[in-house]
């Protein structure tokens, strides 16, 4: 990573955080669309593979293209956060095919059989089949608790020396609910159990786990990080660099989840923009958030902004701003919910989020209509309710068009 370069503001660190990674001068990294890279003499071979650098040798080990978009996450997710020897923090970046192949990258990197992941409910989805369903036919199992209560945390690690891994994703969607990162790695060190952070809701803008004790940090950069809804991505950061640059880059290159130049270099462009993006997703999102908290159609609106919301003061504590991700119930229930969302104008109708569009879903008549009711009720998932990605549109044109498809819910 390029660390010549200490800027003031992370705005301006993801736009010069990385090199220009190539020899033709070209301001951009190009997409460097080819598998594998030439060797002139055998020499140059032999030094290539024996070297630290395997970014030129074979596009699943690694390419320029993806260096350039590890290296400006690299230096976000570590803006101005020093080691023990006050140095600033080194971290290893792997970037992958998507949030679940660095998520699959972590869990079968650091786990083996009979060992124990300690987690949280209200888990993103295919984080929690991962490992209820994948890990555990590989016998590796998972208890999940509530992070938050840091005595059930310490007797249940004192009870399980299975336990290896603490995994938090904090806050989480749609409810919102956020886990003390501090407090979960202030235990987890008592017991040398490592912790990684889920950071997709908040990106390195609101939230740096690193900062907060944390010994890996992954995301699905699919959302905020690429920003515009153009690619599936993830990364896995990790601060043990021989551990990253050692076993876990070998389960990385052996899994096969590694991202492709296209991909990459689209995330690259995105990330340029991340702080200005997030602070308007968040201005937007707490107006947003205070518009459905009085309007006579809606229940409740779960968004760690408010001061209503059971994870507030977590929230305040750890992020920068409580994000842009929001849900909220309608009186109405199934039905209303069906008629707010045909009649959105402007807003999009999707799942998914982080893009420029504000983006609502319906869960019970959308992505959750296959689950017994029952089932999704235990997630939290109601009949009434809406999941919300705030975007950077104007305020006004968001409040307008929520506010005439409340009319008819
Ligand atoms: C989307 C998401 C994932 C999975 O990422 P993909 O890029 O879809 O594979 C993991 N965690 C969270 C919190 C997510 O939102």
């Amino acid at each position: 990573m390029s660390n010549s370069k200490k800027l003031i503001g992370i705005g301006s660190t993801a736009i010069h955080a990385s090199g220009h990674n190539n020899a033709d001068h070209a301001h951009l990294t190009p997409i460097y669309a080819s598998s594998t890279f030439t060797f002139d003499t055998a020499e140059e071979g032999s030094e290539r593979f024996a070297g630290k650098d395997k970014t030129k040798l074979y596009s699943r080990w690694g390419n320029p293209s993806f260096t350039t978009a590890q290296e400006t996450i690299e230096a976000l997710e570590t803006f101005g956060l020093e080691d023990e020897q006050g140095n600033s923090l080194q971290v290893k970046a792997l970037l992958h095919a998507s949030g679940q192949a660095a998520l699959t990258t972590l869990f079968l990197g650091n786990l083996k059989s009979g060992d124990i992941v300690l987690s949280h409910h209200a888990l993103y989805g295919g984080t929690h089949e991962l490992l209820l369903k994948v890990l555990a036919a590989a016998s590796i199992g998972t208890i999940l608790i509530d992070l938050n209560d840091s005595a059930l945390v310490d007797a249940s690690l004192k009870e399980n020396s299975q336990i290896k891994l603490i995994h938090i994703e904090t806050p989480s969607n749609p409810t919102l609910r956020c886990v003390d990162i501090e407090q979960v790695c202030s235990i987890a060190k008592k017991y040398g159990c490592l912790v990684s952070v889920d950071n997709t809701a908040a990106t390195p803008y609101l939230q740096q786990p690193f900062k907060l004790g944390a010994d890996f940090v992954m995301h699905s950069t699919t959302k905020f990080l690429n920003g515009h809804g153009t690619a599936l991505g993830g990364v896995l950061l990790g601060k043990d660099l021989d551990k990253m640059n050692g076993p876990i880059w070998k389960w990385h290159v052996l899994l096969g989840g590694n991202s492709n130049a296209f991909d990459a270099y689209l995330l690259t462009q995105g990330m340029k923009t991340l702080a200005l993006r997030m602070e308007q997703h968040c201005a937007n999102a707490m107006k947003v958030a205070h518009f459905l908290a009085n309007h006579p159609k809606v229940e409740k609106v779960n968004y760690s902004g408010l001061a209503s919301h059971p994870d507030h003061a977590i929230a305040m504590k750890q992020m920068r701003h409580p994000g842009a991700l929001m849900s909220f119930e309608l009186k109405g229930g199934i039905e209303a919910g069906r008629k707010f969302i045909n009649k959105l104008s402007m807003c999009v109708k999707a799942i998914s989020f982080g893009t420029p569009d504000t983006l609502l879903s319906h869960p019970a008549s959308m992505s959750h209509m296959g689950i017994p009711r029952e089932e999704r009720l235990q997630s939290d998932i109601t009949d009434g309710l809406i999941r919300m990605s705030v975007g950077i549109e104007h305020i006004e044109d968001i409040i307008n068009d929520l506010s005439q498809a409340l009319e008819v819910a």
